[in-house]
């Protein structure tokens, strides 16, 4: 979502009349897009900022934003920091930034939910694969996060309007569509729901892959699973943030589910779409969290047998309910039940991996990877590195020949 909220900054910004440089000393405009999901990126901006210094001193012409989460939390405590900010924006503020440009310096962290349905120009990055909002915010609260502070009430955009975006991004020749909001499952226009809108979204001609981000469990329905079923476009994949395996744990963190409840979910999903690829996202060492918690985690990893995670160390992060709770798990205790996770999950990803191993896959190729080889992607989602290269966008089967942890091999047919 961040990342689409800089294609937003980027967009505007060219039709403001800026070109993009890759020389910060040639720059008169540098902006920081920030998260503040967990502690980490803070630090990484503090230190960007730091190096920025001697620039803006020689050069004072110079103007550095800082936006996105951070900015929206922090507000005018970054200055503390780093004085040498001009502009510091929240991400619902996103469409006033013509107007911030206008002023020698500004704060606006506004919190409208009116604010962020302006349709705003992206300058999307990714050739192949565009992303777009259906809704902004979140309601949730669910007791570790930031988001709902951040980013505000959760409101969905028009059908209409996604629709028409859409449309427009299939008149350029974008092939696949990823859906974004914090909880797309609960988007709502009027008489439309998400199975509504994925319906519709599947007729625009010249779209052939449609994904979603995020599914919160509590909020999948049948009905959109059906949906999902059916609807040929729409990939084979989903991604469904389990957080925990503990029934204490997720209480605690507010998700509204049991792990039973949830463990429903994912056999109905595989119920309709026996092939699907199931991810998620796991916090480990959540405060109070005891072995016992823990264990329970590692044993739905290894019931669900899932595609991939993302797991991370808890984050306290300011004014969220969890941060205030005693019993926060120490470092060391949090870091070794994480790599506990992660290695558990690697040998399941590896042999699920390995499973594919002979069989045919659908991909879409994007290009080439770091290493400079073809790379494709298949409708679960999975990195397939090609025996020869084609053009970007090419959708082709390909069997698949070789399996590691983070991606597969495959031989174009
Ligand atoms: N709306 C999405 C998640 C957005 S945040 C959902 O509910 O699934 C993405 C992920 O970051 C979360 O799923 C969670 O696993 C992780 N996360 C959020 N807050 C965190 C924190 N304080 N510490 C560690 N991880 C966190
Ligand atoms: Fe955060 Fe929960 Fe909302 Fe996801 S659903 S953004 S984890 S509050």
């Amino acid at each position: 979502m961040n990342f689409h909220d800089t294609e937003k900054i980027v967009g505007i910004l060219k039709r403001e009349g800026y070109i993009p440089t890759d020389e910060p000393k040639k720059a008169d405009l540098i902006v920081f897009n920030t998260c503040s999901i967990r502690k980490k990126p803070e630090e990484k901006l503090f230190s960007a900022l730091g190096r920025l210094k001697p620039l803006k001193r020689q050069k004072p012409s110079l103007k550095i934003a800082v936006c996105g989460c951070i900015a929206q939390q922090q507000g005018s405590e970054l200055l503390k920091r780093a004085p040498h900010i001009d502009y510091i924006f929240g991400p619902q503020n996103i469409g006033r930034l013509p107007h911030i440009l206008s002023m020698d310096t500004v704060i606006m962290t506004e919190d409208n939910p009116e604010l962020p349905l302006e349709d705003l120009p992206a300058e999307r990055v990714n050739g192949v694969k565009a992303s777009v909002t259906v809704m902004f915010g979140c309601d949730n609260f669910c007791s570790y996060c930031v988001v709902p502070y951040t980013r505000g009430r959760e409101v969905s955009r028009p059908l209409k309007k996604i629709v028409e975006e859409v449309r427009a991004l299939a008149e350029e020749g974008y092939k696949e569509i990823q859906l974004l909001g914090q909880n797309v499952n609960s988007y709502r226009d009027g008489e439309y729901d998400f199975a509504e809108l994925l319906r519709h979204i599947n007729d625009i001609k010249g779209i052939e892959r449609i994904r979603f981000i995020t599914s919160h469990p509590r909020d999948l329905s049948e009905k959109l699973i059906r949906t999902v079923a059916e609807l040929e476009k729409v990939c084979e994949h989903l991604h469904l943030p389990i957080q925990s395996g503990s029934d204490r744990i997720l209480a605690l963190m507010n998700r509204g589910y049991t792990y039973a409840e949830y463990k429903r979910k994912v056999d109905l999903l595989r119920h309709y779409i026996p092939e699907i690829a199931i991810t998620t996202d796991i916090i480990s060492g959540f405060p109070s969290e005891t072995e016992e918690d823990h264990i329970l985690t590692i044993k739905a990893l290894e019931d669900i047998q899932y595609d991939g995670i993302f797991a991370f160390k808890y984050s306290p992060r300011p004014g969220t309910k969890a941060a205030e709770m005693q019993e926060q798990i120490p470092e060391e205790i949090k870091s070794r039940r994480l790599s506990e996770i992660l290695k558990l999950q690697d040998s399941i990803t590896l042999k699920k991996n390995n499973a594919l191993i002979g069989s045919i896959q659908e991909v879409l190729v994007e290009g080439k990877n770091e290493a400079g080889e073809p790379m494709a992607r298949t409708r679960t989602n999975k990195i397939v590195i090609l025996d020869k290269e084609l053009p970007e966008e090419t959708i082709i089967n390909v069997q698949i020949t070789e399996a590691r942890i983070h991606s597969l091999t495959g031989r174009v047919i």
